[in-house]
């Protein structure tokens, strides 16, 4: 197919070319599009909203510092009105200020060329508060207690939005100094990076003036303000504060502890102490959807940082740590030290992932987070282990390497995915295996002292670990950040206690796949026996005197991103030993087993033959591995005539678990039971298990009367079981409850429980939902997700979508634009689907979304095909189960 072949001819060229292209970061050669000849060095930057008519008026002063005589100044401006500039107090005349929409460029010409030296630019400027996260925006909500409709402003401006809010050098190489000063009302209360550094009143309002940041990006911004409550504590010299709107801030107690532990055990990582006087982790009630990490003020949707001891899940607590870690762990990596261009996003992403995964395990080993899904429940993607979800995608065609050429603004934004941050942290997690914790962390805390305040390159943190390490480690890595995909070890008993093991590039769905080779740091060990690693260099290896009666597991613990691939009599000894290997190796064996399957490099039988002897009826990560390969065929085989008799295996599979478990917590019990007993009320719901169905609407009833009756950890799974087979009195009941509730993390469970609805009447009155103002905008939109993925209706959510279309994405933020349409095609399984999706893109979707729709029709490739294979092997399976009993 002409297409495949250009997508795989093109990422040869460009590694060909990038492959030793990598430098150590230099502000001079760091792409963009503004020149470098002029640079920013302070901003003095006040803000006035006026907030009934949603829009503000600004006023800036810059320092700039000229490198080379200038006769024009070129920085970023994007839907703002320049009203007057002047440059060194001359002020220009209105013909010298052009802005050049499609650019996003502001130019001012100047009257005489502009001498080497310090300058100042003045600029009157004003601009909209807009509905989604975009630049300055604004939320309604209901305020907690009250009741009474308010509004907040927020601020977003990652990756290239801060200039919708102040003319900018909006790249990340321009650090400078920012300081703000905003007017609001007078009963607001305002956040910045910095602290307040004076206050005054002006008639009934307030002006707001904040201390100055250090030299920072400009996406690092924030500014918050609105009706708002804090609670606070002091660590280690710095002020951390919780910041909600009016009646939360109790909910913030849990997120204020876990911060205090988390910024002594980063202080302590990274060798530097956190450099700013104060930290605020900040609630939105709405406005977007997830956290960012703009230096000294985060911000939050705040289902991600409240908990009420009262109505939260356990789910809600580990989300909250995580999304925490990830984001303070960015308060070094990416503010203090920051990727110079966008394509080294990873550096900040696939780090802080790492980061934050792994001070997360730190401080709560019993969330198991490695084996888990060890990210927040994100609504538009699949439950699952990270760096699953990573590999899936890294196998198909569509994906690319971890360090992507991002030429501009539109492209930045597409930046933000999988690779870049589940396969950045899991190839960094590999590394840090490899190399030992402690000469990992000592590259970092040289990487960290060596750049800090400025940028840098992934170049510069190889050279710094390897520094460290005495390994070229560039080299090793240049294979996993520079190339798509990873490989699949095959290995194979010869005679003598000799293994002899062989890489291949481990594809899915992909023909012609280029046969790149990798550099593995390889671990394994023989059981009973110390793990060893050692690195593969080459297409093959050898590992000698191996016991040929014990059994030999490959990537241990699963800390690598490779599969493996057992000869049978190596995976015989291995299925024959599995009470005896770790809960981790057992969990990797069942996910490159499912893989296999899936990348057809084996049948079915080797997965469910696995899975049926693995031992721990009641381990979470094991069983959770099945859950969801189950729920993935389930979806899959919507409207098939076998989907009932799967339905009944996998039931049969997974109910003894549940039977163990029971419907009510043990007193003391773990964490983990908690856990997997609401994971396996969802999973035998939707594989409608009639007892479990039952024993949901019973305790739903009882909840509606006597909400104590059922304890928080169970209830998005119980409404969730509740919703999907729902009728119109209890659509309407769970409706209700959502629109009473002041909680956004209750909101969220009673509207996903709608979104499982599976009558087709009830699946168009949720879909009506996202074109009302009953959830933030950005949950909303997301809402037409859910229903195509839980409804088994993805045809009636597409086509509510198409025919919404303009009214859902004014309520999308930047990054979502491009991948929303095409991920609503991702829940079929019909060829016939491409075509509509290919079309559908041709007439309305912008040239930036070409890699997400080829994605979603490569997504409906495999899905097709795979229903293929997988229906007569299981019909086989099952048959086969039935006849032995
Ligand atoms: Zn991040």
């Amino acid at each position: 197919m002409p297409f495949r072949f250009v997508v795989v001819l093109v990422s040869f060229l460009t590694l060909a070319a990038r492959m030793s292209a990598e430098k150590p970061f230099d502000f001079t050669t760091t792409p963009g599009k503004l020149p470098k000849e002029v640079v920013p060095t302070e901003y003095a930057i006040r803000i006035v909203p006026k907030i009934d008519k949603l829009t503000f008026t600004g006023s800036e002063t810059v320092k700039i510092n000229v490198r080379t005589p200038a006769s024009q100044l070129v920085l970023n401006a994007l839907e703002l009105e320049v009203g007057s500039a002047s440059v060194d107090d001359q002020p220009l005349p209105k013909s010298a200020i052009k802005i050049d929409k499609k650019q996003e460029l502001l130019t001012l010409s100047l009257p005489a060329e502009l001498p080497v030296g310090d300058h100042i630019v003045t600029l009157n400027f004003s601009g909209k508060i807009n509905q989604q996260g975009q630049g300055l925006f604004y939320a309604h909500y209901q305020e907690q207690e009250t009741n009474a409709k308010k509004i907040v402003l927020g601020t977003q401006f990652e990756a290239t939005d801060a200039r919708r809010f102040f003319p900018c050098w909006d790249e990340p190489s321009f650090r400078a100094r920012f300081q703000l000063t905003a007017v609001i009302p007078e009963n607001w209360f305002a956040v910045s990076n910095m602290p307040v550094e004076s206050g005054r009143k002006i008639n009934n309002e307030k002006e707001v003036r904040f201390a100055p940041t250090p030299p920072m990006s400009s996406y690092l911004n924030v500014f918050v303000a609105g009706e708002l409550d804090f609670i606070e504590t002091q660590s280690n010299g710095v002020q951390i504060r919780v910041i909600t709107t009016k009646g939360k801030s109790e909910w913030g107690r849990y997120a204020l502890e876990s911060s205090t532990k988390i910024l002594a055990y980063y202080n302590d990582y990274f060798g530097v102490p956190y450099p700013l006087p104060k930290l605020d982790q900040i609630a939105l009630p709405g406005g977007f959807g997830g956290a960012m990490e703009n230096w000294g003020g985060i911000t939050y949707f705040e289902s991600v940082l409240l908990f009420d001891p009262e109505k939260s899940s356990d789910d809600t607590k580990q989300d909250i740590f995580a999304v925490l870690a990830h984001e303070m762990a960015h308060m070094w990596f990416g503010d203090l030290v920051t990727m110079a261009w966008w394509d080294n996003l990873w550096l900040n992403e696939g780090f802080a992932s790492w980061m934050g995964t792994k001070c997360t395990a730190h401080f709560n080993p019993q969330w198991e987070v490695w084996l888990r899904n060890n990210e927040p429940r994100n609504p538009t993607r699949r439950v699952g282990i990270a760096k699953e979800q990573a590999m899936e995608g890294d196998a198909r065609s569509t994906s690319h390497p971890i360090q992507q050429p991002i030429a501009n603004e539109a492209e930045a934004s597409t930046a933000f995915d999988d690779i870049t941050y589940q396969k950045g942290q899991s190839f960094i997690r590999m590394l840090e295996s490899f190399l030992g914790e402690d000469v990992f962390r000592d590259g970092i805390r040289r990487y960290i002292s060596a750049h800090k305040l400025s940028n840098s390159t992934t170049a510069d943190l190889w050279n710094s670990l390897a520094e460290a390490s005495g390994k070229p480690i560039g080299e090793i890595a240049a294979g996993w950040t520079e190339r798509p995909g990873f490989p699949v070890v095959k290995v194979r008993r010869d005679e003598g206690g000799k293994v002899s093991l062989r890489q291949e590039r481990f594809s899915i769905n992909q023909k012609n796949a280029f046969p790149f080779e990798w550099k593995i740091p390889l671990s394994y060990h023989v059981l009973g026996q110390a793990p060893q690693s050692r690195l593969m260099s080459d297409k093959t290896d050898n590992l000698e005197d191996i016991p040929a009666d014990r059994a030999l597991k490959l990537n241990v613990d699963g800390a690598g991103y490779y599969r493996v691939q057992y000869d049978p009599r190596s995976w015989d000894l291995l299925v024959t030993s599995l009470g005896d290997l770790s809960v981790e190796d057992r969990v990797n064996l069942a996910c490159d087993a499912w893989a296999l399957v899936q990348a057809d490099r084996a049948p079915l039988s080797l997965y469910l033959g696995l899975i049926e002897k693995l031992p721990g009826l009641t381990e979470l990560a094991e069983r959770e591995q099945m859950i969801n390969a189950f729920d993935y065929i389930n979806r899959l085989l919507v409207g098939h005539p076998d989907r009932e008799k799967f339905q009944r295996y996998a039931r049969s599979i997974l109910r003894p678990t549940f039977d163990a478990l029971g419907w009510d917590p043990k007193p003391g019990e773990p964490t983990k039971a908690t856990n997997l007993r609401a994971s396996l009320i969802i999973a035998l719901g939707h594989l409608n298990d009639p007892g479990i169905i039952a024993g949901c609407r019973e305790r739903f009833q009882k909840y509606v009367t006597e909400p104590a009756s059922l304890p928080p950890d169970l209830r998005r799974a119980i409404f969730s079981v509740v919703g999907r087979y729902a009728d119109e009195t209890t659509w309407s009941k769970l409706h209700t409850l959502g629109l009473k509730t002041t909680s956004s993390e209750e909101k969220q469970n009673y509207y996903d429980a709608l979104a499982h609805a599976v009558d087709p009447k009830l699946v168009t009155k949720t879909l009506q939902i996202a074109l009302t103002d009953e959830l933030p905008t950005s949950r909303a939109i997301f809402l037409v997700g859910k229903v195509a993925r839980y409804s088994d209706h993805p045809d009636i959510a597409w086509q509510f979508a198409q025919a919404n279309m303009k009214a859902l994405l004014a309520k999308a933020d930047a990054l979502a634009i491009n991948s929303y349409a095409p991920s609503l095609f991702t829940f079929f399984s019909e060829p016939a689907h491409i075509e509509e999706l290919k079309a559908y893109a041709k007439a309305n979707l912008p040239a930036s979304s070409a890699k997400e729709v080829a994605k979603a029709v490569e997504e409906i490739e495999f899905r097709s095909a795979f229903k293929g294979r997988l229906v007569p092997q299981l019909r086989g399976w099952i048959d086969s189960r039935t006849s032995k009993k």
